[in-house]
Order: structure tokens, then C-alpha cells, then sequence
């Protein structure tokens, strides 16, 4: 119960194919620079946009995850769209999380700007824009025009003075799960690209290879 007291939680999104570094200075930037009470990592059960290729399975894309970021006191993790059944949209895990912390908690969903276009694209999305703030977490050099773009007429007035879309450049985000599924099938390394124990479990396992 003493979870309610969150005044302030950051909701990590994404499918965590696997979690890396720049994952966790991404999180960690955003707790510091937005004074987020909490880091919630929400690794997606079935993305929604993801029909084309196969990711690992939730379970060990989950499982990565709490490895990842267990060391850290204000990471969690929750499971909440992995148990969930049908495509992860946002707007339902956004929902649900007011329902378990209450309607005063503000919450700010962290990912990357270019999966924030995707859904704001999407339908709705004045709705969306009223029940949390997003943080566009992008490498450097990247257009941000595209962002502005993609927001609503209604939302682009208030943008100036109470914008709703805000933007982390985070250096580390070099970093990708693609380049690091690709050096594990080509056999280069990822060790100090991902946390040491997430590369032990992608070793044992022998994943993406
Ligand atoms: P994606 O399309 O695979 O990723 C887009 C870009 O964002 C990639 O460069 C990715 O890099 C980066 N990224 C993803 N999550 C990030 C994070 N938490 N912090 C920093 N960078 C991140 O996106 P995805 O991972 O599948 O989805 C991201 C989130 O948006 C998920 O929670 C997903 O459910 C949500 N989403 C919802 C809808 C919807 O509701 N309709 C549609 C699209 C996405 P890496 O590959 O290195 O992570």
C-alpha cells in the first residue's frame, strides 16, 4: 500500500528486446531531471505495432528487465501488459496505473519520440495528452520538428506555455537492442553495452543468436 503515496511516477515503456545501457541512463536521467519518485519499467506484452517480426518471448524480456534493474532503489518493474491480454496500448497501461496510484499522480511516460509519433497518431490523441506528460527520449541530431508535427491542433496552442511532449537527448541511446541483436548473431560483443547480468542470461540462453 505504500506505493499510493507516488506522487510523481515515470513509466518506462517499451519491448525491452533486450534492455540495455542506454535504457537505464534514459530512466535514470528522467528520475533525476523531472524528480520522479519512481522509475516503473512496463515492458510490452504484445506491441501492437510489432506484427512483423517476432520479439523474445514477454517472460524473458520481463525477466531481463527486473535483472537489469535490480540494483537500482527507485527502478521497479511491473507486469501489468505482459499479463494483459490482447495488443499493449498505452492508453489502457496509462489508465489502469491511475486506477492502482489515483487520479493526483501525475504520470510522465518515458520512450522513445519516435514510438511517442506512433501513438499520438493514433486515435485520440487529445485523450492521451490529458492523462499523462510524455518524455521524447531521443539520440542527438534528431528532427524535432517531426514531434511538433504530430500534435494535435488543440495541443500545439498550449505547447508554448504547458507543453505536454517533452524532449531528453540521451547521448547513451546510441545504444540500440537492434545493433545488439545483431553483434549477438554475429558473434561480436555486447558486454558493457547491457548490464553484466543481462548478458550472462542472453549467453546462457543463448538468445538472438
Ligand atoms: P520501437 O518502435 O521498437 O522503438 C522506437 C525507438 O524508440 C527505437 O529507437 C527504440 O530503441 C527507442 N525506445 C523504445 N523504448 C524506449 C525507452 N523506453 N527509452 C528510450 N528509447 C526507447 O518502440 P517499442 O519499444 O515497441 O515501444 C515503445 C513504447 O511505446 C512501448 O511501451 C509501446 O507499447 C508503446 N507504443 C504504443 C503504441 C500504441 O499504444 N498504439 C504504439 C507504439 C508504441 P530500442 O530498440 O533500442 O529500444
Amino acid at each position: 500500500m505504500g506505493r499510493l503515496r507516488y506522487k510523481r511516477i515515470g513509466v518506462m515503456g517499451g519491448t525491452f528486446d533486450p534492455i540495455h545501457n542506454g535504457h537505464l541512463v534514459t530512466a535514470e536521467e528522467a528520475w533525476k531531471q523531472f524528480r520522479l519518485d519512481l522509475v516503473l519499467f512496463v515492458p510490452s506484452g504484445h506491441p501492437p505495432h510489432k506484427e512483423d517480426r517476432r520479439s523474445l518471448d514477454a517472460e524473458n524480456r520481463y525477466l531481463m528487465t527486473v535483472i537489469a534493474t535490480a540494483n537500482n532503489p527507485h527502478f521497479q518493474v511491473s507486469r501489468m501488459e505482459i499479463d494483459r491480454p490482447g495488443p499493449s496500448y498505452t492508453i489502457d497501461t496509462i489508465r489502469e496505473l491511475h486506477r492502482v496510484y489515483g487520479k493526483n499522480t501525475e504520470i510522465f511516460f518515458i520512450t522513445g519520440a519516435d514510438a511517442i509519433l506512433e501513438i499520438l497518431t493514433w486515435k485520440d490523441p487529445e485523450r492521451i495528452l490529458e492523462e499523462c506528460v510524455f518524455i521524447a527520449a531521443t539520440r542527438p541530431g534528431y528532427d524535432l520538428r517531426r514531434l511538433e508535427e504530430s500534435l494535435p491542433e488543440t495541443e500545439r496552442a498550449r505547447h508554448a506555455t504547458d507543453p505536454r511532449v517533452l524532449v531528453m537527448e540521451i547521448p547513451a541511446l546510441a545504444i540500440s537492442s537492434t545493433d545488439i541483436r545483431r553483434r549477438v548473431s554475429e558473434g561480436r560483443p555486447i558486454r558493457y553495452l547491457v548490464p553484466e547480468g543481462v548478458w550472462e542470461f542472453i549467453e546462457k540462453n543463448g538468445f538472438y543468436r
